[in-house]
């Protein structure tokens, strides 16, 4: 989530002022060679410091492990705490600083930052540069779907769920009737699952055109090495040159072009047929066959 959330912006200006009283305890947390500095009232939270500062180290060192180490050197993270449970909403910015501020309930319980999603797809956005705001389905679309990749390879998620949720959830991201491509997204939906969408489809390619040598985890992490972060601006036809370079394809660049001003020909079902990821309508869960033409790319997406 970022730059939608406007009400939300006037509380993070508030808050970002709150940080630096001396009732804000400031925590440096390490993941790696990165320093994350962690800006929370801690005393506030019902389930002790203890349990959010693991939540804070788990969450950044399953974004670490994607990346192969976490994607910026310094950022900081701000806990917005209010009187009530869960992890509710976040923020990710690159100016002035690079930081995240999450509101976070003061009673949240150890079952919500183990299934929270938001501090690690907030922490995503750091990975990716500044795009023009007509590429905010990429935006969006990258930390959609590697939040939940990044968590199966780091054994926080297993996988059938992961691929339960994308079928359940990707069909949001299907162009509808006279629809004019990502670039012209306008629905949450579109965005949000239309970028998650172009990010499985550019997986799938890269694999099986490098025979699983590569996938996309490779191609972020060349925009990572090569310092497109959320601090600094790129345009996307240079961010996909870079990451296609890595991989030794065109695979981003060809489906940007395929889907940027018009509505791509997908069918989801035969997708998840040639993944080998079936849903069972009867006990509504899914179930993976080795023996689909394209298992060993579903098998090299979500490996370690
Ligand atoms: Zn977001």
């Amino acid at each position: 989530m970022r730059k939608f959330m406007v009400s939300w912006l006037l509380i993070v200006c508030g808050f970002t002022a709150v940080a630096t009283t001396a009732a804000t305890d400031k925590i440096e947390i390490q993941v790696g060679d990165t320093t994350l500095t962690l800006y929370a009232q801690l005393e506030n939270y019902e389930i002790g410091s203890q349990a959010i500062i693991d939540w804070v180290q788990k969450s950044a060192t399953i974004v670490a492990n994607y990346y192969d180490g976490f994607p910026v050197d310094e950022a900081s993270i701000v806990l917005d705490g209010f009187q009530g449970s869960g992890v509710i909403a976040g923020r990710a910015h690159g100016e002035p600083v690079l930081q995240v501020i999450i509101q976070i309930g003061e009673y949240v319980s150890q079952k919500q930052l183990d299934r929270d999603w938001i501090l690690i797809h907030e922490m995503i956005h750091f990975a990716l540069a500044d795009v023009p705001d007509k590429h905010h389905w990429l935006e969006e679309g990258l930390p959609t779907y590697i939040e939940s990749i990044s968590r199966v390879q780091a054994d926080d998620l297993p996988e059938k769920f992961v691929w339960k949720g994308f079928m359940k959830n990707m069909p949001k991201g299907m162009p509808l009737t006279d629809d004019t491509g990502l670039d012209n997204a306008s629905s949450i939906g579109r965005m949000y699952w239309g970028g998650a969408l172009f990010c499985l489809l550019a997986d799938i390619e890269i694999h099986k055109q490098t025979n699983n040598k590569f996938g996309l985890r490779d191609a972020v992490q060349a925009l990572v090495n090569n310092n497109l972060t959320m601090d600094k601006s790129v345009s996307i036809d240079e961010l996909f040159r870079v990451a296609d370079a890595h991989t030794g394809t065109q695979v981003l660049s060809d489906l940007y072009n395929q889907m940027k001003d018009e509505p791509a020909d997908i069918n989801l079902k035969s997708i998840w047929s040639e993944l080998g990821i079936n849903y069972n309508n009867d006990t509504g869960e899914v179930s993976l066959d080795e023996t689909a033409p394209l298992a060993s790319v579903r098998q090299s997406i979500v490996s370690p």
